[in-house]
């Protein structure tokens, strides 16, 4: 059978394309050269697929959409309380390129908008690191967030900075603040190197489910950040990651994301997909008319909104039979606070007495800590009211030694 998933997506592009709504950025000489006709989208699953249909290998200067990942690699590098004292994690609700500075501290409000970002970047790597050798580790990070070697467009870069002097003062702004040690033009001669890494959609999908797995990259099953710096940098994106449009994505598509000035957005719902989505019209906010359009769609069609409720732990119950001389309870899917609690419910219902019981969890996908807790306690005290509890579990779940 062949997978019915790029057709679908192919027909979500033929009707999100129409009208010509919406301006290329030109701000930076290079991307005003930017074909506004081209789209292009990705899907990325958190088992390895990757589906896309559209212009798939076009390739874009990534912009604004490496802002999250480089905070990912700064977290994981200098640890979330060196970060946070030197960027917060407060919307904005101003322009991507405001001097957004919290009175007093001048740190910036988040590392969403570039004069964060212009410090994050200055968080990869070793703090002793020079110019080059920092720009390298944040290439080699994209690269492992994407699962294949990224390389800088140059063009891009220098057309960037011979216009980058807004950059170029917020950088001033927070050395002068004493938010930043490193000289400020080297520092945004390397962020502006971040913004001009070229990706296609494919790669942002990978990336963003990357970041919706917990920090392991489907594809390439490598580790690239571990899973509280994930959780960290999906917040910060649901809240302020497009602009000052925020708030009206998440209550309408409600996918943590983050758009950038190429036409570029990636979404990432947690433990569910990466989305990558291209196209360079953007309407006055810097967002991607079409590419909006699209994850709306997608959100939609495919249920993603991550505040709508989700299934009922109830199907954590393969069977359950407590008639006869034993008692058999078989579980199955994920295990997590909603789902360990109905399972507690149903032990509950189990009369005190010296039957034995056997507890099978071959068909338990993952058990988080709270779950695990949750289960070891209700095995207790099943044992304390008489009976022998035998327990069946796969390697994975037997070596948690539940
Ligand atoms: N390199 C761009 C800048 O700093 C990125 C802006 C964006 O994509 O929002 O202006």
């Amino acid at each position: 059978m062949r997978t019915p998933v790029p057709e679908y997506l192919q027909g979500v592009l033929d009707e999100c394309y129409g009208g010509d709504v919406g301006q290329v950025a030109d701000y930076i000489p290079e991307l005003a050269a930017a074909d506004p006709d081209r789209l292009a989208v990705a899907l990325a699953t958190l088992d390895g697929p990757v589906h896309a249909a559209g212009d798939v290998a076009l390739r874009f200067t990534i912009q604004s959409v490496s802002k999250p990942f480089v905070y990912a690699l700064a977290l994981r590098d200098r640890g979330l309380e060196a970060v946070v004292e030197r960027v917060g994690v407060e919307p904005s609700g101003d322009a991507f390129n405001e001097v957004s500075l919290e009175p007093g501290t001048g740190r910036p409000r988040n590392p969403m908008i570039n004069v964060g970002a212009i410090v994050t970047h200055s968080l990869v790597g070793d703090p002793g690191l020079g110019e080059d050798e920092r720009v390298a580790a944040v290439v080699d990070g994209l690269s492992a967030f994407a699962g294949r070697p990224l390389e800088v467009d140059e063009a891009v870069y220098v057309s960037e900075l011979d216009t980058a002097h807004r950059n170029l003062a917020l950088a001033h702004m927070v050395r002068s603040h004493g938010v930043v040690q490193a000289d400020p033009v080297e520092l945004v001669r390397g962020y502006t190197r971040q913004c001009a890494v070229l990706v296609d959609v494919r790669d942002l999908a990978v990336m963003a489910a990357t970041l919706a797995n917990g920090g392991v990259n489907p594809v390439t099953g490598v580790s690239v950040v571990p899973a509280w710096v994930a959780r960290q940098v999906l917040s910060v994106m649901a809240t302020c990651g497009m602009y000052d449009a925020a708030g009206d994505w998440f209550t309408s598509i409600g996918i943590p994301a983050k758009s950038g000035v190429s036409g570029a957005i990636i979404g990432a719902l947690p433990g569910e997909v990466g989305i990558g989505v291209l196209s360079p019209r953007l309407d006055h906010f810097g967002n991607s008319v079409r590419g909006v359009r699209i994850c709306e769609r997608l959100s939609r069609d495919m249920g993603l909104h991550l505040m709508a409720s989700p299934a009922s732990g109830a199907n954590v119950i393969r069977y359950f039979d407590a008639d006869g001389d034993s008692i058999e309870l078989a579980l199955q899917g994920g295990l997590h606070y909603a789902t360990a609690e109905h399972v507690l419910n149903v032990m509950s219902r189990v009369e005190p007495d010296d039957r034995p019981l056997t507890l099978d969890l071959s068909r338990v996908t993952v058990v988080n800590d709270v779950a695990d807790r949750m289960l070891r306690e209700g095995i207790r005290r099943l044992g304390l009211d008489g009976h022998d509890v035998t327990l069946v579990a796969p390697e994975h779940l037997a070596r948690r030694q539940l």
